[in-house]
C-alpha cells in the first residue's frame, strides 16, 4: 500500500470523524490520487450509483468509513436507519470496490458489535457469542454483516477484504450534537456552553460508573494505514488504546480542559449502556501498532478545534 503514493484510494465517509482523520494521513504521507465524494455528489446507499461511480473510478484502495453513527439516544430513537443505511452502504460499496477491481479494502466497525457480557478485555473471537447491548443492536447487527462480508469474499474470491473495529472514537469533525452525540462531545459542548452562560451546573447521564475506552481518530487514523500495509487475514481486527476510565473520570477530565468551574449533576432516568467496553488489541499489538495519543492532550486537541469551529 505505502509503496505507490499515486495510487487510487477512495475514502469513503471522507468529511466524518473518521474519514477526514484518514485522508489527513494520506495527504500527510504524501498520496496524490485520494478519491473523495460527498453525500450529495455520491448517495452510497443507492446501489446503481455506486455501481457506476466504481466503474468509472476503478479505484485500487478503498478505505470505507462511511456510516450512520450516533450516541445511545440516536440508536435508540431511529433503529430502522441504523440498521437500513448501513447495510445498504456497506453492501454497495464492497461489492462494488470487488466487482471492478479494486486490490484491498478496509472496512470499519466498532466495539458494539460484541455481546454486552463479553469477557473484559473484549478478544476478537468474542463476536457472536451472546446477546448484544439492546441499545445499539441495530448498529452492529450491520456492522457484524460487514465484517462478514468481507470474510466470505476473502473466502470465495480470495479478495483481500479486512475489517478494523475501533473502540469509542473522538477528534476534529466530531458530531457535537447535543443528545444524538457520543458522550465525549456531547460533554465538551454541554461544559463549553455552561462556562460561556456562567451556569452553575451541568448535567451528565446515567450513574457515571460505566467504564469507557477512547481513542483519538489520528492514532485510528495511523492504525489504518498500518492495517493497509501490514494485515491481510480472515479475522477483524480490534483498535483501542488499552486505557479506560469511567465516566466520572472522563466528565471530570473534560470539565478541567474545557475550564468549567461548577458541579456535575446526574441524570439517572439516562441509560448507563454497557457496564464495561474495554477491546483486547493485542492482535495488532503484536503485529507492531499501539497507540501514542493520551486522553488528556487528545482532549486538548478536540476542544481546540471545537473553538475554532464551534461557529459552523
Ligand atoms: P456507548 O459507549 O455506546 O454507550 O455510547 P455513548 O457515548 O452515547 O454513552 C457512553 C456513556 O456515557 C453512557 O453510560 C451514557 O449514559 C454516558 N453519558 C453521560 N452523559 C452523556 C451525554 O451527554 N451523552 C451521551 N451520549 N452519553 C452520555
Amino acid at each position: 500500500f505505502l509503496s505507490d503514493k499515486s495510487a487510487k484510494v477512495f475514502v469513503a465517509g471522507h468529511r466524518g470523524l473518521v474519514g477526514s482523520a484518514i485522508v489527513r494521513r494520506l495527504h500527510h504521507l504524501g498520496f496524490t490520487n485520494l478519491i473523495l465524494r460527498t453525500h450529495a455528489e455520491l448517495d452510497l446507499t443507492r446501489q446503481s450509483d455506486v455501481e457506476a461511480f466504481f466503474a468509472t473510478e476503478k479505484p485500487q484502495f478503498v478505505i470505507l468509513a462511511a456510516a450512520k453513527v450516533g450516541g445511545i439516544h440516536a440508536n435508540n430513537t431511529y433503529p430502522a436507519d441504523f440498521i437500513s443505511i448501513n447495510l445498504q452502504i456497506q453492501t454497495n460499496v464492497i461489492d462494488s470496490a470487488y466487482r471492478h477491481g479494486a486490490k484491498k479494502l478496509l472496512f470499519l466497525g466498532s466495539s458494539c458489535i460484541y455481546p454486552k457480557f463479553a469477557p473484559q478485555p473484549i478478544p476478537e473471537d468474542a463476536l457472536l457469542t451472546g446477546p448484544l447491548e439492546p441499545t445499539n443492536e441495530w448498529y452492529a447487527i450491520a456492522k457484524i454483516s460487514g465484517i462478514k462480508m468481507c470474510q466470505a469474499y476473502r473466502i470465495q474470491y480470495s479478495w483481500d477484504a479486512i475489517s478494523g473495529m475501533p473502540t469509542n472514537l473522538y477528534g476534529p469533525n466530531d458530531n457535537f450534537h447535543p443528545e444524538n452525540s457520543h458522550v465525549l462531545p456531547a460533554l465538551m459542548r454541554r461544559f463549553h456552553e455552561a462556562k460561556v452562560k456562567g451556569a452553575k451546573e451541568v448535567v451528565v447521564w446515567g450513574s457515571g460508573s460505566p467504564l469507557r475506552e477512547f481513542l483519538h481518530v489520528d492514532d485510528l487514523a495511523d492504525a489504518v494505514i498500518f492495517m493497509m500495509e501490514k494485515y491481510s487475514g480472515l479475522s477483524h481486527l480490534n483498535v483501542g488504546s488499552g486505557k479506560e476510565v469511567t465516566i466520572k473520570e472522563l466528565a471530570e477530565l473534560v470539565k478541567e480542559v474545557v475550564g468549567f468551574e461548577g458541579e456535575l449533576v446526574w441524570d439517572s432516568s439516562k441509560p448507563d449502556g454497557t457496564p464495561r467496553k474495554l477491546m483486547d488489541s493485542s492482535k495488532l499489538a503484536d503485529l507492531g501498532w499501539t497507540s501514542k495519543v493520551s486522553l488528556k492532550d487528545g482532549l486538548r486537541d478536540t476542544y481546540q478545534w471545537y473553538l475554532e469551529n464551534v461557529k459552523q
